[in-house]
This record gives C-alpha cells, sequence and structure tokens, in this order.
C-alpha cells in the first residue's frame, strides 16, 4: 500500500502558479501540499521578470522590502531598435504602483523566497522530489493524486488538487481537459553574453530575418534570439561560428563578445513557444491555473505574472470554502475561471497580433526594416509610452490579496529555523 498524506489542498507543482498558490492558503491557516518533481527551483533561462503588479502583491503581503533585498535589476523603460534607431517604446515610471520597474530576479530566488516566507506557516508543506503522475477520482470527483518520489509512490489526498504544473501539464492531461491551441510562429534561443560599462537598457533588436532581445542582468545580458518556429536544428547544424555571425548582424556591438560563446548544449537553450489555453479549467476536486491552464508566448515577459495573478485570485475565491476543509462547489471553481480566462483571452489575443503582425513578418523579411508607425509615435510622444507600460507591467485585471493572514497559522520562529 502506498503512503498516504491527507490535506487540505494538493497543488501539483512548484513554480509561480503553485509557491504563490501555496504560499496564501497556508497563511490564511489552510494546510497545503505542494509536490515539486524537482529536487530544487534551478533551472536556467525560466523567465526572470517580475512585473510592477507582482511587486505590488508582494507590497500587499508586507514582504516588498524583503523581496527587493534579492539581487535584482530594474528595468524602469523597454526600448526597440529598429532599422538602426533606438525607440523607447515602455516607460514604467508613470505606473499607479509602488515599484515602477520591472525587477529582474532570478525565477529560482522567487520561489525560494516564497518556499522560505511561508515555512513561517505550520500548514505549508513542500514536497520535493515529488512528481504527480496520476488523478485518484472517487465519487464522480477528483480526491487528489498519485505521486513518484525517491521512497516510492505515495497518494496525497486532497479537498482540492490544483494543477499547476506547467504547459505539460500531466494533470491536466490525466483530466482530459481540451486544450484551444493558437500557434506560435517562432521560438526562443538564450543565451548570456557579458555586458559593458555604460550597457544596461532592455531592448529588442528586429532586423530582417532575425529578432534579438537583450535583457540587462547587471554584467551581463539574457539574451533571446527569436527563430521562426522549427528551425532550432537548422540553426544549429549551421554551428556556432554562423550563430555568433547571425547575432553580430542583429546587434553589431556584441560581436566584441560573442566568441564567449563555445558550448552550444552548455550555453544555449531552446525555448519551444507555445500559446494555449484550456476550454474548462475544473472539474470537480481539481482547478489547473498558470501555464497549465494557459501557456502563454515569451512576448512582454508576463507568464510569471500571469501565474502570480491566477494564483491570488484563486486564493481569494477558495479560501472560504477551504477554511472549512470541504471540497469546494463546482461554483467556487466556475467563478476562478471565469475571473482569469478574460486577461487570459485578452493578453493572448495581444500576444497572438504581435506574433503574426510584427515578428513573424519581420523573421521573414529579406529587406531592412523601417519602425512601424506607432512606434515612431511612441517615440515622439513619451506620454504615450505609459500605455504599453501599463498593458505590460500591471496587466488585464490586476489581482489584490483579499486572504487574511489567520492567528495562530504562523508558525513561532524558532520552529522556521528548525
Ligand atoms: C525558457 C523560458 C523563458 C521564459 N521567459 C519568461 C519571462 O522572461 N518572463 C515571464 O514572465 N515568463 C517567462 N516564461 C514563462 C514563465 O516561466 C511561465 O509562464 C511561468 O513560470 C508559469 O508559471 P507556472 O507556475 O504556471 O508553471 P511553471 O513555472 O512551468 O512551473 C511548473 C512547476 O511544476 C513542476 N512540475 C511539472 N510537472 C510536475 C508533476 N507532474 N509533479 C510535480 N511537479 C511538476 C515543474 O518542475 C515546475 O517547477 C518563460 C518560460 C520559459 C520556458
Amino acid at each position: 500500500m502506498p503512503q498516504t498524506i491527507e490535506t487540505t489542498c494538493c497543488i501539483s507543482g512548484g513554480g509561480p502558479a503553485g509557491m504563490m498558490l501555496g504560499f496564501l492558503l497556508a497563511r490564511a491557516g489552510i494546510d497545503v501540499t505542494v509536490l515539486e518533481k524537482h529536487a530544487d527551483f534551478l533551472r536556467d533561462f525560466r523567465g526572470d521578470t517580475v512585473h510592477p503588479s507582482t511587486l505590488q502583491l508582494f507590497h500587499e503581503l508586507g514582504l516588498l522590502d524583503a523581496f527587493l533585498k534579492l539581487p535584482h535589476e530594474e528595468a524602469p523603460t523597454l526600448a526597440g531598435r529598429i532599422g538602426g534607431d533606438v525607440y523607447r517604446i515602455a516607460d514604467f515610471t508613470r505606473l499607479p504602483t509602488r515599484c515602477k520597474y520591472i525587477a529582474l530576479v532570478p525565477q529560482w530566488d522567487l520561489l525560494d523566497f516564497l518556499k522560505e516566507h511561508g515555512a513561517q506557516y505550520p500548514s505549508f508543506n513542500v514536497h520535493m522530489l515529488t512528481e504527480a503522475t496520476d488523478l485518484v477520482e472517487e465519487d464522480g470527483r477528483v480526491a487528489g493524486v498519485r505521486a513518484k518520489t525517491p521512497d516510492g509512490e505515495i497518494e496525497v489526498r486532497a479537498a482540492l488538487t490544483v494543477g499547476c504544473d506547467g504547459r505539460s501539464s500531466t494533470l491536466r492531461a490525466r483530466a482530459g481537459f481540451k486544450v484551444k491551441d493558437l500557434g506560435a510562429p517562432l521560438d526562443v534561443l538564450w543565451f548570456r553574453l557579458p555586458t559593458r560599462k555604460g550597457e544596461d537598457q532592455t531592448m529588442g533588436t528586429f532586423a530582417a530575418g532575425a529578432i534579438l532581445v537583450q535583457i540587462f542582468r547587471g554584467d551581463y545580458w539574457q539574451c533571446a534570439y527569436v527563430i521562426a518556429k522549427g528551425s532550432a536544428d537548422k540553426v544549429r547544424a549551421e554551428g556556432l561560428p554562423s550563430f555568433r555571425e547571425r547575432v553580430s548582424r542583429v546587434a553589431p556591438e556584441l560581436s566584441d563578445r560573442v566568441d564567449t560563446l563555445t558550448d552550444w548544449d552548455k550555453q544555449i537553450k531552446l525555448l519551444t513557444v507555445s500559446v494555449d489555453r484550456l476550454q474548462q479549467w475544473w472539474k470537480p476536486g481539481l482547478i489547473c491555473i498558470g501555464d497549465a491552464a494557459h501557456a502563454m508566448s515569451p512576448i512582454g515577459g508576463v507568464g510569471i505574472n500571469l501565474a502570480v495573478q491566477d494564483a491570488v485570485a484563486a486564493a481569494n475565491i477558495l479560501c472560504e470554502p477551504l477554511s472549512a476543509g470541504v471540497t469546494p462547489e463546482p461554483r467556487y471553481l466556475q467563478r476562478i475561471q471565469k475571473r482569469r480566462m478574460w486577461p487570459t483571452v485578452a493578453t493572448q489575443f495581444i500576444q497572438v497580433g504581435v506574433q503574426n503582425g510584427v515578428i513573424g513578418p519581420a523573421l521573414k523579411s529579406g529587406k531592412p526594416l523601417h519602425a512601424p508607425f506607432p512606434i515612431r509615435l511612441l517615440g515622439a510622444f513619451p506620454v504615450l509610452q505609459g500605455f504599453p507600460a501599463r498593458v505590460v507591467g500591471l496587466g488585464v485585471r490586476p489581482e489584490h490579496v483579499h486572504t487574511p493572514e489567520r492567528p495562530g497559522a504562523a508558525r513561532p520562529a524558532a520552529q522556521i529555523a528548525s
């Protein structure tokens, strides 16, 4: 017989959605068990953009000062370089938020931060190296999951199971949820290059047939070289010297350091971009949120933030039934999907528009590019840069924390340390 764990809420996946939801529910005194298949959160190029909307949530939770003590860079503006000219396209400095910038924080630091701060609540349980493999279904509802651990199989039985296991979600597949694939004409190759003194503007460069995004990370650029969907093998087969040349052609000022790329396997990571969403996010006893409900394009770097917003909305809605320790009635799960579907659809609509209207044509183009009229307009009238800043930095329907911190939910400091 597998070992059984009883919990109120079983969360499969310790990414931004799962850790934030687990943190908020445990803070409200609800028993939570988060299962994470990896031993740690150390995965590179996982997306490190923490937007003003997420920073605002940390402010509401009284955690902002602690969060900003983590090593980070701040991007108060975003720029685009087209045909050799640089245009500022988003200015976060006028947003009505506490932090008027995107914080660039390694995703593992964000997740460790939530894990460490969650540890003060006695009902916050995180099981690393534990991979959910199947659903337990009973009496017409999901009653938990089966999971693989280094010590054998376990069963986690819960009033509610939440699939936060990312865009290749096991739980959504096991539940048989239907996925609507919106398609994406691009994939991305991620790598790092050193920065030089005086360079700090996070920027996207659009050239004929190529796009390079450079995210300022202090002593290095986190670079995203955008390629046509499915062309990664071809680009790789052309070899590293050819790839270095491609990068230098888009951003000639980087040609003095592309030689630091010497090992494809270790230094260059492929992100296969997908954009999709579930038609229905829930069934009795189970709901999916974050990438498990909707994989986002990397455009705008909104994936983490949308996942965190889903978690906050889910916690706000689930707090009442889960505090009573009961399986939430379908109407609660319906409310979560209803609340978060609109931001998902609106954000994906914009992303697909940019993919198909700007990125796809730029990748196919053989001719020098010129800045389209809206970009020139943004460059000429800085006040307009607040609009893209709102869309990217705050997103559609930003959430706020309404869950309480329940007296008695906190574990005494001595216990946290042990
Ligand atoms: C290369 C890359 C770059 C990206 N860049 C950005 C960016 O710059 N900005 C941005 O905002 N977004 C970016 N994203 C997207 C962003 O990372 C995701 O949208 C966001 O992390 C989604 O959070 P999540 O918690 O829903 O899922 P995930 O972050 O995918 O987390 C899922 C977690 O579940 C675990 N897991 C999976 N299956 C199981 C299982 N069966 N059992 C237990 N655990 C499981 C995984 O190990 C993982 O820790 C990027 C994504 C990738 C892949």
